[in-house]
């Protein structure tokens, strides 16, 4: 595999003499430069070290019969480890409840010791404060470890979070940290920007994990939730660098491709996405879903030298010029600032228009598909079904649009596209990989 490694030239060391006055980071280059593969964050209020690259356990590799391929993962995980990455992510759902118990497993022989151990509570199950206390217990017996070093409420969005307030859930992360059984506390979070800052307001979080990279600059919490977390000494830990994987694609749309071809080192797809992402002093983690073993030594070899403001101006305008080219793709110029929300039969509009895009930009149907069933068929939101096809045409939502979509025609869209017999079937599927049935 081809692989640019950026030298540690004078351009960097003049960044990291800037580092120290950056509040709060810290990166270990000059370690670095002696032959260590991987780089370090701080985050503002917590003393330990962070690998810039975090191991994500959601995607780990599984048997060709199916179910996870447990010794290649562990081996994987391990690997990592050994090559310097100390955050491991978890979480309750994650393979169908097999990700934590395989965690617990690869961490033993010593490897506990040298490992933060990230998980998080399935805010969408919890039903009562004693709910809460329930999963934490589970949580610290699959992964065999008296404390969670980073705890996160997995999946917040604004209903969400004032659902789980009203069960009390500001006194369990009190308790759970009085007690012991975790040390951090944060958030991890797919809603709006003023509802993940209300959110960051609400507790003295530690740390919030958010979706970012090129394409998610005004999406999400974006780069207005990542510099308003920052400015309140949150750490920020990423996910979805490569948006699901498909900006990492060894072979991208060919008008994207015909824009990194301008650049003058060559990089993978997914090296110009994690290199845009750690070019932002505020992130401390990129978390990356690996399951290949190419796939992690790519990650390693482009960990080990990427420093904050790194990228020049041109290798910034040419990801500014990709990311334009893969809106251009885009169907729909929705935002998924909900506005046109709540519809009258609860069609799930940001989100069928959503997994339109992706389709159109990356052009996975099967993806796509599951993708629709899981997101319109109200797993996360628990609000029901939000199909497409339920749309009355009662046109409600058009002039709430400040994009002025003609909301009712690109369902019409929707429904062409995903709806099939086999939608029931992808959203049982996906409960059930979600241990939710
Ligand atoms: S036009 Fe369709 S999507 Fe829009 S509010 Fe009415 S029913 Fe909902
Ligand atoms: S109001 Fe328009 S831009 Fe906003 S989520 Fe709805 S469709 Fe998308």
């Amino acid at each position: 595999m081809s692989q640019t490694h950026l030298p540690l030239n004078l351009k960097n060391l003049e960044t990291i003499i800037n580092l120290k006055t950056i509040p709060n980071l810290e990166t270990i280059p000059i370690k670095n430069m002696l032959g260590d593969r991987m780089l370090y964050r701080k985050m503002p209020n917590i003393k330990e070290k962070l690998s810039i690259l975090g191991f994500g356990c959601m995607r780990l590799p599984l048997l060709k019969k199916g179910g996870l391929d447990e010794k290649r993962a562990m081996a994987q995980i391990r690997h990592a480890i050994d090559n310097g990455v100390n955050y491991i992510d978890t979480a309750w759902p994650y393979h169908a409840g097999k990700s934590e118990p395989l965690v617990g497993k690869a961490l033993e022989d010593g490897y506990r010791e040298k490992t933060h151990i990230a998980t998080k509570l399935p805010s969408w199950m919890v039903k009562n404060r004693e709910h809460m206390d329930f999963f934490l217990s589970e949580q610290l017996r699959l992964l065999k470890t008296e404390q969670i070093d980073f705890y996160l409420i997995h999946n917040l969005a604004g209903p969400m979070w004032e659902s789980l307030k009203k069960m009390n859930v500001l006194d369990f992360i009190d308790k759970a940290k009085q007690t012991g059984k975790i040390k951090y506390a944060g958030f991890s979070f797919h809603g709006r920007v003023d509802d993940f800052k209300k959110i960051v307001d609400d507790y003295p979080w530690e740390f919030c994990q958010i979706q970012y990279n090129f394409l998610d600059e005004f999406h999400q919490a974006g780069t207005e939730g990542l510099e308003y977390a920052a400015k309140k000494n949150l750490g920020i830990i990423i996910m979805e660098p490569l948006r699901g994987g498909n900006l990492g694609l060894p072979v991208p749309p060919i008008e994207v491709n015909n824009i990194w071809k301008k650049a003058e080192h060559h990089r993978t797809p997914a090296e110009w996405a994690l290199r845009w992402i750690w070019d932002h002093p505020q992130v401390s983690v990129i978390l990356s879903g690996m399951n290949e073993e190419r796939h992690i030594e790519e990650n390693l070899n482009i960990a080990n030298n990427v420093l904050p403001a790194s990228l020049t101006s041109k290798e910034l305008d040419l990801v500014k010029q990709a990311a334009h080219t893969y809106k251009q793709l885009m169907k729909v110029g929705c935002t998924g600032c909900e506005y046109c929300l709540p519809c009258p039969v609860g069609v799930n509009i940001p989100s069928a228009f959503e997994v339109l895009n992706k389709y159109h930009m990356f052009k996975n149907m099967e993806e796509a598909k599951f993708m629709y069933a899981m997101r319109c068929g109200g797993i996360f939101s628990g609000l029901g079904d939000g199909y497409a096809s339920l749309c009355i045409q009662c046109g409600e939502c058009l002039e709430k649009c400040p994009q002025g979509i003609p909301i009712p025609d690109v369902l019409e869209e929707v429904v062409k596209e995903f709806e099939d017999d086999k939608v029931k079937e992808r959203l049982i599927m996906g409960k059930k990989m979600l241990n939710m049935e």
